[in-house]
């Protein structure tokens, strides 16, 4: 068994925290509030090869695997920019399209997507399936040689800054059995797509998106993969991906919460010369939330290394198990943090308050915490199903 990162990866760690903490969270917040991107980080994260660390060399990627891109995701949130981007575009959709793709389309898509120009979005929540996937209504119809796309997602990230959106559709013909997902890669300026932007109470310059399929036309190749069956496994290929990620920006994030609250108790004095921190009952909830997050982070090595080595069922459990510890440990911190800084928790300034949205929603998506608990309870614990 062993703990340790390799020297490359441990570079990269080093590398990644280095431009997270030349942005800070003093920049994401500044980029959210006024409306904007973080063009400027993720430009450079790019040029640098970290949001095109799990891409395969040939196509302009680093060649590494999910560890390496939970790294950048882990560092960039530890110093209070945790990209939600990273979970969609390199983590999701360029593992789709690297494993299930057709060799024109890892041509087309991922030499961009490697350094950063090229961002491609994920469709597959719609209002009224929500968790329940095998309800997808989105449905694509042959018309001669192109597909008509009809439908509606909602709470789609980053739609605005994206050149395309993979979406999550179903086969016409399969409406009434199984689902039989289609997966399609549509421009974000495509005809018949209409997005609408959500007020959602994150601050973050990532925006969330309902978005609007009306007949939307596209050519053949717009169908990943060399046909219909190549869908299901498509849709299983981004799924332990992004639940690494968004675990490794949780655990990120909660580790960004725990060092500024533990900064500020060790030097605020208000009961003459000890500092806050030394009343348990400020150290003891810090502590209790540095362990929850160390546990999670212990979880996301396993997971991420389980889906590397290719060993997918048990990186499902895994990366579950991880993403629920990260969602809950990253909440706890924030939280936590909130309190030990008091007033100065909710100020803009201290940069802790921000992250309770973005914490908290990390319980929810991209699968909730009740979802985890019944893949659990079902394929760890052998209970039935009970939906
Ligand atoms: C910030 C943010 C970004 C997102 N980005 C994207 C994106 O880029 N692309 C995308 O496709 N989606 C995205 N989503 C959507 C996200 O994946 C969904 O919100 C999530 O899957 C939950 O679906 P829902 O909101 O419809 O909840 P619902 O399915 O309506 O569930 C509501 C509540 O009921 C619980 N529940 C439902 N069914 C069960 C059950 N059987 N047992 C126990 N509890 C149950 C859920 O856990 C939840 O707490 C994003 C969401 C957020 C908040």
């Amino acid at each position: 068994m062993n703990f340790d990162l390799t020297d490359e990866q441990d570079q990269l760690r080093d590398a990644v925290r280095a431009l997270g903490r030349r942005y800070g969270h003093g920049y994401f917040v500044a980029k959210a509030k006024a409306g904007e991107h973080t063009t400027e980080l993720w430009g450079e994260a790019g040029r640098l090869g970290y949001l095109g660390v799990n891409i395969p060399t040939e196509y302009g990627g680093g060649g590494g695997g999910i560890t390496e891109l939970a790294i950048v995701c882990e560092e960039l949130a530890a110093a209070g920019c945790p990209l939600l981007l990273l979970v969609v575009s390199p983590a999701i959709v360029a593992t789709v399209i690297a494993k299930h793709g057709t060799i024109e389309q890892r041509e087309r898509f991922l030499p961009g997507m490697a350094d950063g120009t090229l961002k491609v979005v994920f469709a597959i929540t719609e209002p009224e399936a929500g968790s329940n996937f095998h309800r997808l209504g989105t449905v694509a119809r042959r018309d001669g040689d192109d597909w008509l796309l009809t439908g509606r997602k909602c709470y789609i990230s980053g739609v605005d800054e994206a050149d395309y959106v993979l979406v999550v559709a179903r086969t016409e013909d399969a409406a009434t059995g199984k689902l039989k997902p289609a997966l399609f890669v549509v421009p974000t300026d495509a005809a018949g797509l209409t997005a609408s932007k959500l007020d959602m109470e994150i601050v973050s310059p990532e925006n969330q998106f309902l978005l609007y399929l009306d007949d939307v036309r596209l050519p053949a190749d717009a169908l990943v993969g060399e046909s219909l069956d190549a869908g299901l496994p498509a849709l299983f290929a981004g799924l332990n991906p992004e639940r690494i990620t968004v675990a490794a920006m949780g655990a990120g994030t909660g580790r960004y919460a725990i060092e500024k609250a533990s900064d500020y108790t060790a030097s605020r004095k208000v009961w003459g010369g000890r500092s806050i921190g030394t009343h348990q009952g400020v150290s003891h909830p810090l502590a209790h939330a540095a362990v929850q997050v160390e546990l999670a982070r212990l979880m996301i090595h396993k997971a991420a290394a389980l889906y590397d080595a290719g060993r997918d069922l048990e990186a499902g459990v895994a990366g579950n198990m991880a993403k629920y510890a990260s969602g809950e440990a990253a909440a706890l911190a924030v939280d936590t943090a909130v309190q030990a800084l008091g007033g100065a928790g909710m100020t803009t300034e201290y940069g802790v308050a921000t992250l309770l949205g973005a914490a908290r929603a990390g319980r929810i998506a991209p699968v909730s915490r009740e979802m985890i608990l019944n893949f659990v309870a079902q394929h760890v614990l052998g209970q039935d199903k009970s939906y």
